[in-house]
């Protein structure tokens, strides 16, 4: 036996089975410790009657669960939005939001505890890097929105599960939490291989959205291996100076190295580029803007996710109204770009888009 119990929700559904035939075991007990987790949520070894018990005792003592206890639950006025402060095994803590749209409901699941990347209007920028969150910390968070939608008392706005229903699934996740995922590139890509494996949760590959702030190796490496995820970029200038300004990184990362990635990805993939822009008012919504993005759109597979800004304590910028916003989205028409306009959710509970933070 080794030392310190190796974490389970680490392992993807073949690590799990490499570890358990060098215990000397079957791997068919592999694959029901597996479908135990991640199709019957259950996660107590003693619940396991179908395992041998000298599996479970091995298993038991090498492998432990990840347990994010919640310290804060906060749920918004509308009854749309829930946020879990959850708490990680060295104290530190994060933020996980589930959301409720129409016909679904989408876990906003961090990837860091804070952000180094520091963009000035997100509390998560603002609050500076802790640490990367293992796989196991992520796939974590999905399970616990999971395990919310799956008790009948859980009582969402439209969605109560009454005692007859069949309990619903969690279908759309969206790296969007605290932190940068293309930062945290390894943990994030087994994190989603596990959520989407077809023995689990069974997640569509398409319903997980990676959303970068611009890591150009991460998205140029994301292509290369052919990742299946979703992958949103997180534009905000359509000049270096303007995009400068916001999201310091792209001194790193500039515009034009940006673009490039874009279009690798786009093309080696021949799939379409989601690009976020948080509209500040006065700053970067003007009729400029939104043509300097249609030049710099022009012609890609791509589609713009406007953002009106969610205030945070540091930054005082202002969000863009309604009409702008559709002045803004008519002028990306205009040079054959598709937009929507965020849905603001959970504002009243900061656990809007870039919202996200907690004491270090
Ligand atoms: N680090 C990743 C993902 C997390 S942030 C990234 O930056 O893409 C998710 C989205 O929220 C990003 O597009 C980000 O730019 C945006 N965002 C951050 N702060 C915001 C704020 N105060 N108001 C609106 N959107 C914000
Ligand atoms: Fe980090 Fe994204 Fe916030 Fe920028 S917007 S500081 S990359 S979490």
């Amino acid at each position: 036996m080794s030392g310190a119990p190796a974490n389970f929700h680490d392992l993807t559904r073949e690590a799990l089975r490499l570890q358990v035939v060098r215990w000397g075991f079957s791997p068919v007990h592999a694959a029901r410790l597996w479908a135990y987790v991640y199709l019957e949520g259950v996660e107590a070894w003693a619940e396991m009657p179908e395992l041998p018990a000298r599996f479970r005792t091995r298993a038991e003592a090498e492998l432990s669960f990840t347990r994010l206890p919640v310290a804060t639950e906060t749920h918004s006025r509308d009854g749309f939005t829930r946020k879990y402060l959850l708490s990680l095994a060295d104290g530190r803590r994060i933020e996980t939001v589930l959301m409720r749209f129409t016909g679904r409901v989408t876990a906003c699941v961090s990837s860091q505890a804070g952000c180094a990347m520091g963009c000035v209007f997100c509390a998560t920028g603002q609050m500076g890097f802790a640490r990367h969150l293992t796989t196991g910390e992520i796939v974590a968070q999905a399970l616990h929105v999971n395990r919310v939608l799956r008790n009948p008392t859980c009582n969402l706005l439209g969605y109560k599960a009454t005692g007859a229903a069949a309990p619903e699934r969690l279908r759309n996740i969206v790296l969007m939490g605290m932190g940068e995922p293309l930062h945290n590139y390894d943990a994030v890509m087994a994190a989603g291989e596990i959520l989407c494996d077809s023995a689990g949760l069974s997640l569509g590959a398409k319903q997980v959205t990676i959303s970068t702030v611009g890591v150009v190796p991460g998205i140029i490496r994301f292509a290369d291996e052919g990742r299946p995820f979703h992958l949103a970029v997180s534009l905000h200038g359509a000049t270096q100076e303007e995009r400068a300004a916001l999201v310091p990184v792209a001194k790193k990362w500039p515009l034009d190295e940006l673009m490039a990635a874009c279009r690798y990805y786009s093309g080696k993939l021949r799939r379409r580029v989601f690009y976020e822009w948080t509209l500040i008012e006065g700053k970067n919504d003007t009729a400029e803007s939104a043509h300097a993005v249609g030049r710099l759109l022009q012609g890609q597979n791509a589609q713009v996710n406007l953002i009106p800004l969610n205030p945070t304590a540091g930054y005082g910028g202002v969000p863009t109204g309604r009409e702008a916003a559709r002045q803004f989205q008519q002028i990306l028409a205009d040079y054959g770009l598709p937009s929507t306009v965020r849905q603001r959710r959970g504002i009243d509970i900061a656990a809007g888009c870039g919202q996200l933070a907690t004491a270090r």
